[in-house]
């Protein structure tokens, strides 16, 4: 009998009740024993979820109050010493390493937080100092494990294995080799494995998501030695790998001296004939074949095919499951009422996902059961008819992408002459100023929004209200003194989602939400189908603004690469074509505020790193497709248009040719927070065009002094030609208040104005 199984539930709750728990928290409004109860409830209810799907056995361990890597810091006991007492972590303790603590004018700052691999999840960095110790401190796991089996379950643990736990972490003042680490990590897991094992356990899941990546050759060699000491331990041990294929890790990976390996299938389906020729078939062999990290529907017939070829020689011993935790994933489409039948069809949340899981164990072991049968073919018609739709294929898009020519995604002139012609154009002083698009969304703004939205404001009043916010933004900005203004965005609830809003091949759900970090969720957008654009639309808004004043104003828009990474995607065709068609719709755009006599336009792409595959060798392909959709949507326009892009941060290693090969006009970055250090790689050599180094930070309402700006801004020169600086923010200004706004840019036109008077 082949076993269904889940690698991890989401743990947010259908209604966002765990952010909901925890921000109430925070602020005092709701005691501890009753967040935990909230805790126990979200874990109740999502092992029923499971159970009730039909689930063999069920993850425990997935639950997290803020990051799953965060409490296996506790369970090791690796606390920064800045958080440690000498007193056992609680729960307070494990809040102050994911968000800091600010007691009495000190400050404690959070560990840090980063990319959980190629998704929008984020961990909390684990922080090892050379001496640093481990010991069993937290048991959560153990507690949770309890729970469950007090409610009836069939529990697998689920542990994050000690070499991805390493692989993540950062080590922490003297520099040293984190790998030197693993055998005093080791014994905790022995203790971990012991522990689970008195409680009954049978198998426990181990993480190693590492197995996926380009290892050294040291850390591949203590994989083996890792998992020969634990071998001991009493319980079955399944390692499982996801978000990639194991590639050169594979024989590795297959003779580990564990008894089983669950290996991604949805990203990697190619590595299934090696993986059966290669894995040894007394061990389990758990294939991902439901996508955990997307909301598409299961194509169930194409997921039995990969199962079957498994079945025969691995019998009882072939587990079923999705690719990854589902944490990735929304939690229930039941809840989604403003979908239409046609595309609710084609959907399936995490709720759902367990059920496509169950259903494919099911057709393995029974395939003449009826139920079983009709199912697979309702999910055979579904995949028929949504291939066949002519909501997603358009074919006047299809033509238009054909049509499309190499010189289609290349400017006219060259940098240098460009440069001398947009001079021409705009006669911009010497440092010119600027900001990156947004400006304060007060409540008045956001109201308004929400009452058009609803019906409640008509639209005569609702463009009248944008109007105001647009003439007081053009004001402001003209009596700061900026050189390039913006319109300020008050219309936009979001970046993407207001384009999305806007375009063909789009679709929103209203509870679609994803974890990004602690308690914060995002509910991206859905491309379903052939992307277009039936109407402009960002122009009325820019014309009004432009109309104001004789100062330059920026267009704003999204870029393809953005618009595509923040939304969920198609999987019946490539991302490379879903950006090459988001390209068009924005180049159209571009080409539009031209023509309204926009002389400037900023195509923002701060997801442009995100979208980099794990493994190098798949790297270049990437950032090839990725910087050719923002060339296609910039270069619609004349030599003396400027296009502009913006990135929020500033880790530039290893893709800078890449960002040189956009060949926007100008770029502004992030640079503040790390005192301009990250502009070294955009030396004269490296990076030819026009660079706007973030000057001031504006996450926090300080406001910055002006030399500060001004030592910021000479440090910058000293790598970039002055002639090529632009002087702005790190990133909007919508989360900021207006007065810690306008005293910020002041200041930053100060410190403009003092560079300009020394030139
Ligand atoms: N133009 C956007 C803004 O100013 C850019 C936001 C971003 O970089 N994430 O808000
Ligand atoms: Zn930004």
């Amino acid at each position: 009998m082949a076993l269904a199984h889940s690698l991890g539930f989401p743990r947010i709750g259908r209604d966002r009740e765990l952010k909901k728990a925890l921000e109430a928290y925070w602020a005092g409004k709701l005691d501890q024993p009753a967040l935990l109860q909230v805790g126990r409830e979200l874990r109740a209810r999502h092992w029923q979820v499971q159970a009730d799907a039909g689930l063999d056995l069920l993850p425990v361990g997935d639950f997290a109050w803020y990051d799953q890597v965060l409490t296996h810091s506790l369970t090791v006991g690796a606390v920064p010493p800045r958080f440690a007492t000498d007193a056992v972590p609680t729960l307070d303790t494990l809040f102050q390493m994911a968000r800091g603590v600010s007691r009495g004018g000190k400050q404690t700052f959070a560990c840090e937080m980063t990319k959980w691999f190629d998704t929008n999840y984020h961990y909390l960095v684990p922080e090892f100092s050379r001496d640093q110790g481990f010991s069993l401190q937290w048991t959560q796991l153990f507690d949770e494990v309890a729970e469950a089996q007090a409610l009836g379950h069939a529990v697998k643990p689920v542990v994050l294995g000690p070499l991805s736990y390493l692989w993540l972490g950062k080590v922490k003042g003297e520099g040293f080799d984190k790998l030197e680490l693993l055998e005093r990590l080791l014994p905790v897991y022995v203790q971990i494995f012991n522990r689970l094992a008195e409680q009954g356990v049978e198998w426990v899941q181990i993480d190693e998501p590492a197995l996926v990546l380009d290892l050294p050759a040291d850390w591949k060699a203590a994989f083996e030695s890792a998992y020969n000491l634990l071998q001991r331990a009493p319980l079955k041990k399944l390692v499982a790998t996801f978000f990639g294929g194991l590639e050169d890790n594979l024989g590795l990976a297959c003779n580990l001296p564990v008894e089983g390996l669950h290996v991604d299938l949805v990203r990697a389906p190619e590595q299934l004939p090696l993986i059966l020729d290669r894995l040894p078939t007394y061990k389990v062999l758990s294939l991902g074949v439901v996508n955990g990290r997307n909301i598409w529907r299961c194509d169930l017939s194409a997921a039995l095919a990969q199962l079957s070829q498994a079945k025969e020689r691995w019998g009882e011993r072939l587990w079923v499951a999705p690719s990854c935790s589902l944490l990735h994933s929304p939690v229930d489409l039941q809840r989604e009422d403003q979908l239409d039948d046609e595309l609710l069809g084609w959907l399936a949340f995490a709720t759902q996902k367990v059920d496509e899981v169950s259903l494919l164990a099911r057709t393995l072991n029974t395939p003449d059961d009826a139920t079983v049968r009709e199912a697979i073919a309702a999910s055979d018609a579904i995949q028929v008819a949504r291939r066949q739709s002519k909501r997603i294929h358009d074919p006047a898009v299809a033509a238009r992408l054909t049509a499309v020519k190499a010189h289609d995604a290349k400017r006219n002139a060259a940098y240098p002459e460009r440069e001398w012609l947009q001079q021409q154009a705009l006669k911009l002083p010497a440092w010119p100023t600027t900001t990156i698009g947004s400006f304060p969304q007060t409540t008045e703004i956001r109201a308004s929004r929400q009452a058009f939205k609803q019906g409640r404001l008509a639209e005569a009043e609702y463009i009248d209200a944008m109007r105001a916010e647009i003439e007081l933004v053009v004001r402001e900005q003209e009596a700061l003194g900026l050189d390039v203004l913006v319109h300020g965005e008050a219309e936009r609830n979001d970046m993407v989602e207001y384009f999305g809003e806007q375009l063909s091949g789009y679709a929103f759900s209203r509870f679609g939400w994803v974890q990004s970090y602690g308690s914060r969720c995002v509910k991206p957008p859905i491309i379903y189908g052939d992307i277009s654009r039936p109407a402009p639309m960002t122009v009325e808004w820019t014309r009004y603004a432009q109309s104001l004043t004789s100062k330059p104003m920026k267009g704003m828009l999204t870029g393809p690469v953005t618009m595509l990474m923040w939304s969920f995607s198609r999987e019946d065709v490539s991302r490379e074509l879903s950006a090459r068609q988001l390209a068009l719709t924005i180049r159209d755009e571009v080409v539009d505020l031209e023509a309204a006599g926009i002389g400037i336009i900023q195509i923002d792409e701060p997801a442009f790193r995100e979208g980099l595959p794990l493994r190098a060798a798949a790297q270049p392909a990437y950032l090839e497709w990725a910087a050719a959709a923002f060339r296609l949507s910039a270069s619609g326009v004349k030599d003396t248009t400027q296009i502009h892009t913006h990135m929020c941060y500033s880790e530039f290693n290893h893709i800078l040719d890449s960002i040189a090969a956009m060949d926007a006009d100008v770029i502004t970055i992030e640079t503040s927070r790390s005192d301009m250090q990250l502009l070294e790689a955009f030396s004269d050599f490296a990076y030819p065009n026009a660079i706007g180094p973030g000057v001031y930070d504006i996450h926090s309402p300080r406001v910055p002094q002006v030399a500060e700006m001004v030592r910021l801004l000479r440090k910058a020169a000293r790598v970039v030609p002055a002639k090529r600086l632009w002087v702005n923010p790190d990133c909007g200004l919508k989360t900021r208040g207006w007065p810690e706004t306008r005293a910020a840019l002041a200041a930053m036109v100060e410190a403009t104005q003092l560079l300009r008077a020394e030139t």
